[in-house]
């Protein structure tokens, strides 16, 4: 069994397919990695090109990646908690039901999705609509798995605590379909203490069941706990820290669960102009280490300023 999964949100272009993403995750030297098939904040997707996916198969094979860990990530305007405009609704459905059918393409099990924000129609009536929407886009009996995210409460966000994805979870006829993905920033700013990580997973445990953790998105928080913000900071940087991070990456019960991170790019100025940098390969340096670079930012500025 691999000692750390880990990688990071990576992009995903019309032009270079599949292959642009695992190349960007190994340039970090991630052994996983998640994508949006398209932008996150529209819905057109392109024709997914065979021979990309079948050549970024093999380089994954070639270096150690389970394509079983990569994640995509369904786009954040997707809402299956209102109904209220149904042809919105609908098109929500179809679009997940497509996004299946085009990890389906590219060989990729697990699907991301933020369970919805109700909109004024009240917690109960949106869970309900997540729920009979989740029913007809897993119809299927076989097929990729959704991991719906723990999310921050922000506006009128669901899945913010452990008790609302368990009523989700408990309408789901297609048990084997559907996971959670814990997002550590998003648990903070919902009211969890990350400081005491093995309290919080033994409330989830109790309520869900560790079993059901399909991924872990790895972000410290700007903000305090109970903020409910969602506003993510680089490692280390923010009010959850960095040894609670290692804690949580390198839980014992955790070692099989993909941690991904989804933490801001770095900002420097080059030619004048104001770029931004990933900071990816320097995080996962410091998870690999497990040691906190107090000039991490300078050194991903001093690195990217050679090119
Ligand atoms: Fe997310
Ligand atoms: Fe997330
Ligand atoms: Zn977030």
């Amino acid at each position: 069994m691999k000692e750390l999964i880990i990688g990071s949100h990576v992009s995903y272009t019309q032009n270079e397919g599949l292959i642009g993403s695992v190349n960007e995750a190994l340039s970090y030297n991630a052994n996983t990695f998640m994508f949006y098939t398209g932008a996150p904040q529209n819905t057109l997707r392109a024709k997914i090109d065979e021979n990309k996916t079948k050549e970024a198969q093999k380089i994954m094979k070639e270096n150690n990646i389970d394509i079983n860990d990569v994640i995509i990530h369904a786009p954040y305007i997707i809402n299956l908690a209102n109904n209220k405009d149904e042809e919105k609704y609908h098109f929500s459905i179809n679009f997940l039901k497509e996004e299946i059918e085009r990890a389906k393409t590219l060989g990729i099990n697990k699907i991301i999705l933020h369970p919805g924000s109700h909109i004024g129609l009240g917690e109960k009536e949106g869970l309900e609509n997540i729920v009979k929407a989740l029913n007809i886009i897993l119809s299927e009996k076989e097929g990729p798995i959704i991991c719906l995210e723990t999310m921050a409460g922000k506006g009128s966000e669901l899945g913010k605590t452990f008790e609302e994805l368990k009523t989700i979870l408990d309408g789901i006829k297609n048990k084997q379909r559907i996971q959670i993905c814990l997002d550590t920033c998003h648990l903070n700013d919902a009211g969890y203490d990350l400081k005491d990580f093995d309290k919080l997973l033994h409330a989830f445990d109790k309520i869900i069941g560790i079993d059901k953790i399909g991924c872990i998105h790895i972000n410290d928080s700007k903000n305090p706990k109970s903020s409910h913000k969602d506003r993510h900071e680089n490692i280390g940087l923010g009010t959850i820290g960095f040894e609670n991070l290692i804690k949580i990456i390198y839980h014992e019960k955790l070692k099989k669960v993909p941690k991904i991170l989804e933490t801001p790019y770095i900002s420097a100025v080059k030619g004048g102009k104001d770029r931004t940098y990933p900071p990816y390969k320097f995080e996962i340096e410091m998870i690999k280490n497990k040691k906190y670079n107090e000039n991490f930012q300078e050194d991903i500025r001093k690195c990217y300023k050679k090119f």
